[in-house]
């Protein structure tokens, strides 16, 4: 049995990325440089956030923080978007969500131009992805791609199935599994809250990928022997006995499951590390497209 271990993928590729940026400057190219706008105190959002500014320290980048009052109206979130649109000097820039009630989040993202887009979540790109098109493939199911091709777990010709429907993990890792692609080829089962007897679908799966945020929800019973399982959920689950207060949970009962598995991602240190390297990595590409 294999632990898909994301912390260390993660940091192979920040350091192929670092030795990137030091190649550019080496030719007198610029760094990459990536904004972020955070609206509110989150203190979730506020951690991812802080995250991403800290890995763009060490890889080389520059990096541009817009933390913004929980009060502020859409128009002035949009004008904001609208500078950095228009910023010669921004590759790439990400809007951290959940943002706060009276924002309208889908207004938000098509106001993105889709080629500073590096979250990839504007239509453009989505569509694009779906296409088979050159695009920024948003950095969760990214990195859920580049985790199976770095570990060599075949997709091809496999029966995987996806738990979770959302635009940002679930439904475009769907997309990805099934093209005629390295990391492709497999035959998807997108399922969801309203599916009906997921034991019975998720027992035949060769690969399962649980992204629906309910902490220990995939069991044992669920899945066969020698299943590859990659587990997206974050869910802080409240732990007096724990420092910060919480614990991080994934969808899966952990412990359990990985008896029964060929190969899986812990939590924390699996697809999480995994999604802030992937966004760096779009951010290089958003940087190199522009030459
Ligand atoms: P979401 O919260 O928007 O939606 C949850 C999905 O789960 C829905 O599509 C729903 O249909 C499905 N679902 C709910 N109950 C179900 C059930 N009983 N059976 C089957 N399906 C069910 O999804 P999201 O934003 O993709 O987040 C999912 C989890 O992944 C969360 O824990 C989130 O924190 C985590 N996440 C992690 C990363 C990362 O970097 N690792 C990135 C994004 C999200």
């Amino acid at each position: 049995m294999k632990i898909l271990d994301g912390k260390k993928i993660s940091q192979d590729i920040k350091d192929e990325l670092k030795m990137l940026v030091s190649n550019r400057l080496k030719k007198g190219l610029k760094k990459p440089h990536l904004a972020a706008i955070i609206v509110g105190n989150d203190g979730a959002s506020l951690t991812y956030v802080g995250s991403k500014v800290k890995a763009c320290d060490y890889v080389g980048y520059d990096s541009t923080l817009i933390k913004l009052e929980e009060s502020i109206t859409e128009e002035f979130l949009l004008e904001k978007i609208n500078n950095l649109n228009n910023n010669p000097h921004i590759d790439g820039f990400i809007v951290q969500l959940p943002l706060p009630r009276g924002i309208d989040e889908q207004k938000i993202l098509l106001a993105i131009d889709p080629y500073k887009d590096v979250d990839g979540f504007h239509p453009t790109n989505f569509g694009r992805m779906s296409l088979e098109m050159e695009s920024f493939i948003p950095a969760t199911p990214y990195g859920i791609i580049e985790l199976l091709d770095r570990y060599e777990i075949e997709t091809s010709g496999k029966d995987c199935v996806v738990i979770g429907r959302s635009n940002i993990v679930g439904r475009p890792i769907s997309i990805l599994l099934s093209q005629k692609s390295k990391k492709g080829n497999a035959t998807v089962t997108l399922a969801h809250s309203k599916t009906k007897n997921l034991k019975s679908i998720t027992k035949n799966a060769d690969i399962i990928i649980s992204a629906l945020g309910i902490p220990g929800f995939l069991k044992s019973d669920m899945v066969k022997k020698g299943v590859v399982i990659i587990d997206v959920g974050i869910t802080r689950v409240p732990d007096q006995s724990s420092s910060k207060g919480y614990v991080i949970k994934g969808d899966v009962d952990y412990q359990n499951v990985l008896e029964k598995s060929s190969a899986i991602t812990p939590v924390p240190g699996g697809v999480g590390p995994m999604t802030i390297s992937m966004l760096l990595k779009n951010t290089f590409l958003a940087c190199q497209r522009k030459d």
